[in-house]
């Protein structure tokens, strides 16, 4: 479906679709641009639409009111109250409902739950109004310079079902707006300009009202009245109105400040700006002309600030360098306080920085605003600068201060990750600067993936002029949205109905009769009913039988259950009755394992902090595992106090309901938290609540009391990706089968020291203590022995034709120590000598080479040692002229090579002569 021609399907039955009951009652007419063809109705005849128009209520606001960021919500706020709307807390900024995003980027996803593909509407209170803030990562590199461009924005969404109790639809939602805009900020309805456009996504569509004063758009109301496509569609039964307005923005034209950042960071910028000690009060006016100058010619250099910069400092007659003094102390505070509120709310809401998924952006916003930081020179705690967020924001977000420390604590280790690369980031820059070759945007974002290298860290080392403005664009395309994870399909054809799934009903029940349905394939067997639980959730299936005949794998295909068996069988055939057992044993140790990881999953986010989530799991008979988001390594004391804390609720015998709910029940009555395994695709959700600890929407079975897991025991953990970490565990029987052999693993070793258990650390000492001691006296040894044994070698050496003397010897008990020290000293007596040992070591032998002084100048050890580890079936062998190892596994050769030395050395020697 295309954006314009669904437009001109709309247009061209204004009456119908955008006319509403206040253009009459106030005169609004409908006129079209002359610039751009759109449609739009205002009071005044106008040439244009008002996305030409210059920011003009900049030093000159056309409010009654002047209100900042938080005052503007309470006017705002009240005014709906007051029209019976109900104010909703925002939701998180992490978008844990939807599988498709990593972060809520617009009010409307908050109600938004994706179904089969398609978006279904959750409205939890009709109307409401709600503070959403949202983070979007592709504008970066606008951000601070345009005055208005944000990584999180807070929109205000006016959200309602136009049919259900409370409803209303586009004449009362546009009536409200106007009056928000006119009888609570004081605008006049004349600077009122209302523009036609369209809106479509998932299925639906509708038609939209955007609205603007002076050339700021403040809100766009959104009709949601269709589904289906322009030429097959049918009315909603449920119609959206969802109206967002930029809170940011309706602050700033009430203010009329230089940049929107006044507005929204205003009492933040006046204490960061006593602590640097710049003065921008005085630069205000100009400023102000700066900012507008901006506004009129922006679109025309979008893609390239400086040129941009240029123009304006033309028109206002300054050199770009004179201009940039004032300007970039402006918009490096404005992206140092924009990129601190983005990492305060999403850190506060469970989101780590990291190289992988959305936490990319989150990195990227840091490491830049550190850079820029030192850059400027600038003393600046970000800590500091996220306390002052904090507080200001109080009156909104009270829920920031519940986190506080634990976002001091992701943002410290972040800081010190970043200073300590930090060396090796410069060392990296400097090559490069010296190499002179100017790194296109590609090695920007490679440099960027593979190193942590910022772009502002080059500009900072002059490695590059300016930051390509396309690199953040591409950087944030790359991690925008998850990858889906296409899953294998086997084809099942006609109808056949749900099965109905008994390990819902009753989780015990272990024996079951059921219909055969279909045999798809020979081995896969639908049935009316099963016991059996499907692969899923991170659970692997039950094993068991029918029939008789062995269950190898279980899964569960839309609504249907696929039962695998190990070989076809002529006893089973379409309708027949047949008899299933699951394996108990297999369903216990599964089902203690997945309680298990709820309630480890909860005991590392009680004692590491709230940004522990769960990341995945997999759970089977004899071996889990739960990857959960964490910024390090656990240390071994985390370890066990998690393991601690877990074995704790197993011993406090909680009871573990399971209740299913409706969703918005669910998501209001225990928070996002509840999607620890990812979003679900349903209108109901089934909660796993282990009574006061954890709470999770979950398919999987179940214990009915903690206390029947028994044990938990952690039996390794490793951070497997930047952000993640992964305990491996066992529970239950399979708990104290490790235990037990651990245990018997320990006696073995007691006994083997001629110990006990309870001496064996004492016994294991002593014995690593006389091991170091004997090695030591060794050592000693095998320097006398060899210092006597050398002058034997000398006189045993015989005497070849090219007169050299050759040595060669077999030892199966020396190592090879005592014959490199006997080579080494040998030649030092005799410069004539080739020294060649064969040392057997383990399968191997070893080839030991030593050239004296005056042989080296004819033959070489290296060369030696190569020929004979060919000849015992090795590959060659490497050194020095002077020594040289090698070796092979073929025993039956030493012989041959010790007796054939000499001739072996002449050929080399002659060879080497020749070649
Ligand atoms: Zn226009
Ligand atoms: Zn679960």
């Amino acid at each position: 479906m295309e954006k314009h021609s669904l437009l001109s399907l709309f247009s061209s039955n204004p009456d119908k679709y955008y006319k509403v009951s206040l253009f009459d009652e106030k005169g609004f007419k409908r006129q079209s641009c002359k610039l751009c063809g759109k449609f739009f109705w205002a009071i005044k005849d106008r040439e244009s639409c008002p996305e030409h128009d210059s920011y003009s209520f900049i030093g000159d606001p056309p409010t009654s009111k002047r209100l900042d960021f938080v005052n503007t919500w309470k006017e705002l706020s009240s005014f709906f109250r007051k029209n019976d709307h109900e104010i909703i807390q925002r939701y998180p900024v992490v978008c844990r409902w939807r599988e498709d995003l990593y972060y809520t980027i617009a009010s409307i996803v908050d109600f938004q739950r994706v179904m089969n593909g398609k978006i279904v509407f959750e409205i939890p209170r009709n109307p409401l109004v709600v503070p959403q803030m949202c983070l979007r990562f592709n504008d970066i590199e606008n951000v601070g310079i345009t005055g208005r461009h944000y990584t999180s924005f807070c929109m205000v969404g006016q959200t309602c079902n136009a049919d259900a109790p409370g409803g209303y639809w586009k004449d009362r939602c546009i009536e409200l707006d106007h009056s928000l805009l006119t009888d609570v900020l004081g605008i006049k309805s004349e600077e009122i300009t209302f523009v036609e456009d369209v809106w479509m996504g998932a299925g639906a569509f509708g038609y939209s009202l955007e609205y603007y004063v002076r050339g700021l758009e403040l809100g766009n109301a959104v009709f949601t009245e269709f589904e289906g496509d322009e030429n097959n569609y049918r009315i909603l039964d449920n119609k959206i109105i969802d109206m967002g307005a930029g809170l940011e923005r309706l602050s700033w034209i009430t203010l009329g400040s230089p940049t929107s950042y006044d507005a929204t960071f205003g009492p933040i910028f006046k204490k960061l700006i006593d602590i640097i000690g710049i003065d921008i009060d005085s630069k205000s006016e100009f400023l102000s002309r700066y900012f507008k100058k901006l506004s009129e010619i922006y679109s025309n250099y979008e893609n390239d600030p400086r040129l941009l910069k240029i123009n304006i400092a033309k028109e206002l007659g300054l050199s770009y360098e004179d201009l940039e003094k004032i300007v970039l102390p402006v918009e490096t505070l404005s992206i140092i306080a924009d990129h601190t509120r983005t990492l305060l709310f999403a850190i506060s809401d469970g989101s780590l920085p990291s190289n992988v998924g959305g936490g990319y952006n989150l990195r990227i916003i840091l490491r830049r605003t550190l850079a820029l930081l030192a850059r400027l020179g600038w003393k600046l705690d970000l800590q500091d600068i996220m306390d002052l967020h904090i507080e200001y924001l109080k009156p909104m977000y009270p829920e920031l201060k519940e986190h506080k420390n634990d976002v001091r604590k992701i943002m410290q280790i972040e800081s010190e990750r970043y200073s300590s690369s930090k060396e090796r980031m410069y060392s990296i820059a400097s090559s490069m600067r010296e190499s002179k070759k100017k790194p296109s945007v590609e090695d920007l974002i490679r440099m960027y993936e593979s190193d942590g290298i910022t772009p502002d860290l080059l500009l900072e080392t002059g490695v590059i002029e300016k930051i390509p403005p396309d690199f953040y664009v591409k950087l944030a395309e790359l991690h925008t949205t998850h990858e889906s994870i296409p899953v294998p399909v086997i084809e099942i054809g006609s109808d056949i109905k749900p099965t109905k799934l008994l390990y819902y009903e009753d989780e015990s029940i272990r024996e079951f009769d059921a219909k055969i349905l279909k045999i798809l394939k020979g081995k896969y067997l639908i049935l009316d009913n099963t016991a059996f639980y499907p692969r899923g959730g991170g659970q692997e299936p039950d094993f068991g039988t029918i029939e008789g005949i062995k269950v190898t794998d279980v899964l569960k295909q839309n609504n249907l259950v696929l039962h695998k068996i190990q070989a076809p069988s002529k006893d089973l055939q379409d309708n027949k009755i047949v008899h299933g057992i699951v394996d108990n044993v297999r369903r216990l140790a599964i089902t203690k394992n997945h309680s298990a990881t709820h309630i480890l999953n909860s005991a590392a986010r009680n004692n590491l902090g709230s940004w522990i989530w769960q990341n995945s799991a997999f759970k089977d008979e004899n071996y889990a595992r739960l990857d959960i988001t964490h910024h390090s390594a656990l240390t071994k004391q985390e370890i066990k106090q998690i393991e601690n804390t877990a074995n704790e609720v197993v011993q406090r015998n909680l009871p573990i309901n399971i209740n299913v709910f409706e969703r918005s029940n669910a998501e209001e009555k225990y928070t996002f938290r509840i999607y620890q395994g990812g979003a679900v695709p349903s209108n109901h959700v089934r909660i796993v609540n282990i009574d006061g600890w954890d709470v999770e929407a979950c398919g999987g079975t179940h214990v009915n009391k903690t206390g029947e897991i028994g044990l938990i025991k952690i039996l390794k953990t490793e951070r497997i990706q930047d952000g993640v970490v992964r305990l491996e565990f066992v529970s239950g029987n399979k708990a104290l089968q490790y235990v037990q052999s651990q245990d018997s693993q320990l006696l073995h070793i007691a006994q083997s020291l001629g110990s006990s258990r309870e001496k064996l650390i004492e016994s294991f000492d002593k014995v690593t203590l006389e091991n170091d001691q004997m090695k030591r006296k060794f050592r000693v040894l095998i320097n006398r022995f060899s210092d006597n044994m050398a002058t034997t070698v000398t006189h045993q050496a015989t005497k070849s034709k090219s007169g050299l003397k050759v040595y060669g010897t077999f030892d199966d008990v020396m190592g090879d120590d005592y014959y490199i020290a006997l080579g080494e000293k040998s030649i030092n007596i005799d410069p004539f000598l080739v020294y060649v040992a064969l040392v057997q070591d383990h399968e191997r032998i070893k080839v030991i080479v030593f050239v004296g002084d005056e042989s080296r100048k004819i033959i070489k050890a290296s060369r030696i040692a190569k020929e004979i580890s060919m000849k015992l079936g090795g590959t060659g062998g490497g050194g020095t002229d002077k020594f040289a190892q090698g070796g092979g596994k073929d025993k039956s050769k030493i012989n041959e090579c010790l007796k054939n030395l000499e001739n072996l050395i002449t050929n080399i020697d002659s060879s080497e002569k020749n070649g």
